[in-house]
């Protein structure tokens, strides 16, 4: 159920059941010249709601700010600046705990969000909640390139914007798909080795413009097909599902933050 489509009163009985809220995280951001900026979005979002129909949980009206610095050279990218991004995220989830949700879970549909999303699960620990967050990623799941292989036509993973993006965005709005201008960047300008020239050694926050300027990754992406994205849809709902169920079993989390509070009040 989507947190907006409820009334007050049953909003109050969804915090008892199903108790869980999901937020998830996409972003407004260019995906090659045919996909709409608002792609991670869009299909988190319907990822998240067909999970939450397989295993009850109260899905987050969209919010679409995260970690885009890395695109914001093209129209259209929402980007906001760091000290106000976390401060808002952390504030959004402590509302939602505030209404009274005891475990909230942000489900990632942006890969730019790796590294953003555990930082602010780990902060929880800076000050006692009385929610427990957990975090999930369908991209990290061990299966999750093997059933791509399974799925796509492309020998070789096909990411940002390319045949599964395209398709899943197919799959959910198929006229926001257009795919009359999939071409017009240059295949010269897709997937650029430059990046390997950063030393080793080092890191740099520079390397995916390094590597993908146009915001574009697709090589095959003319494979792309709604039935596609639709069976890559139903995969990650199912396995987002599984997390969640996961969650409301877990006793042990909030038993032992509960415990390491306990502790950092006692100062040993
Ligand atoms: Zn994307």
């Amino acid at each position: 159920m989507r947190w907006e489509e409820l009334t007050s009163l049953e909003f109050k009985k969804a915090v008892k059941n199903p108790g869980v809220c999901i937020l998830p995280m996409g972003i407004i951001e260019r995906h090659g010249s045919h996909l709409p900026v608002g792609t991670d979005m869009i299909n988190v979002i319907a990822t998240c709601n067909r999970a939450a129909e397989l295993e009850p949980a109260v899905v987050f009206p969209p919010f679409y700010f995260g970690q885009i610095y890395e695109a914001k050279h093209h129209p259209g990218t929402i980007m906001l600046q760091p000290e106000l991004l976390i401060p808002l995220l952390l504030n959004v989830i402590d509302e939602i705990g505030r209404n009274g949700f005891k475990k909230i879970i942000i489900v990632n549909g942006h890969g730019g969000n790796h590294a953003l999303i555990p930082f602010i699960s780990q902060s929880m620990l800076s000050r006692e909640r009385e929610y427990t967050l957990y975090h999930y990623d369908y991209y990290n799941e061990p299966e999750f390139k093997p059933y791509m292989k399974e799925i796509a036509d492309s020998k070789t993973f096909d990411g940002h914007g390319g045949e599964m993006e395209t398709s899943h965005t197919m799959a959910n709005e198929p006229s926001w798909v257009k795919m009359k201008y999939e071409g017009d960047v240059k295949r010269s300008q897709i997937r650029l080795g430059r990046w390997k020239k950063i030393p080793k050694e080092t890191s740099s926050p520079i390397w995916w413009y390094a590597y993908a300027p146009e915001h574009y990754e697709g090589l095959q992406t003319r494979k792309a097909t709604a039935e596609k994205g639709r069976k890559f849809q139903e995969w990650c709902a199912k396995k987002t599902a599984t997390f969640i169920k996961a969650v409301k079993k877990d006793k042990i989390a909030p038993k032992l933050t509960k415990e390491f509070y306990k502790r950092c009040k006692s100062k040993n």
